[in-house]
């Protein structure tokens, strides 16, 4: 079972998501585990403090390294025992892989869903205010990935984001491999092209009629097959 751990100030937020749908249903299936973990439970401090000022000035607080090492020796998958390993009810050292949620981290794409669905266990840290020491993504992060050129509140919507993605591309969790196959992003990286379901016809309130392209009606799947192609572009 893969295990994907989110460590955050709000791990509250990530059950919801986690547990509805293909995600809750694969999770059901026992084919992954998503977790959120407080990181104030990691913090050494008397008042469970896991910021502090910015060295060298500006505004906000930036997150310490420590709770953050705390948190991720803690979550990390350990080595089997030796007994495990006897009974053969482990195949050896779980690969884990540690990322740094960062909007100036490198830009997260499919090809790092597929990759990263191979490890064991992924572990997102979420940074909150400022940001986060950058000690951390330099000694305990393996990597640091964005979700897109824009600053949000926080890592945790960032973390589901790269789960979704990722969980995808396991065996199992899609109801239909052939889904994944034709989806955007795919093998060659076209994007997917537009879909269309009943009825033909649909009329708007303002009385504008939106007809599905015949082609997609006509039963020639050569014709429908080039006009898919033709629509793989992505609009300016
Ligand atoms: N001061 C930081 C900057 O300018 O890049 C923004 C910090 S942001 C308010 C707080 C946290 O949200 C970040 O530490 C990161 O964990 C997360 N975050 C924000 N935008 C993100 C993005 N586009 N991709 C990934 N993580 C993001």
């Amino acid at each position: 079972m893969k295990r994907y751990d989110v460590i955050s100030i709000f791990p509250e937020v990530i059950a919801p998501y986690a547990e509805a749908s293909i995600l809750g249903k694969a999770q059901k299936k026992k084919l992954l585990k998503i977790e959120g973990h407080d990181l104030r439970k990691y913090s050494k401090d008397k008042h469970k403090k896991v910021d502090d000022t910015p060295y060298g000035g500006g505004a906000g607080m930036v997150m310490t390294v420590q709770p953050f090492e705390l948190a991720v020796d803690t979550v990390r998958l350990k080595k089997p025992g030796v007994l495990k390993r006897l009974l053969g009810r482990s195949k050896g050292t779980p690969s884990v892989r540690v990322i740094l949620t960062s909007a100036s981290g490198r830009r997260f794409t499919q090809s790092d869903a597929k990759r990263l669905a191979e490890y064991d266990q992924v572990i997102f840290l979420c940074g909150r205010y400022e940001g986060v020491d950058h000690r951390v993504q330099e000694a305990i992060a393996d990597e640091a990935l964005s979700i897109g050129d824009y600053v949000l509140t926080g890592g945790e919507l960032p973390a589901l984001v790269m789960i979704d993605a990722i969980a995808r591309n396991l065996p199992g969790v899609l109801g239909n491999a052939e889904t994944l196959n034709e989806e955007s992003h795919g093998s060659e990286g076209d994007l997917e092209y537009p879909q269309y379901t009943k009825p033909e016809v649909y009329s708007l309130k303002n009385k504008q009629t939106l007809a599905v392209p015949p082609v997609l009606l006509s039963g020639n799947h050569k014709e429908i097959e080039r006009w898919r192609k033709e629509q793989l572009q992505r609009p300016e």
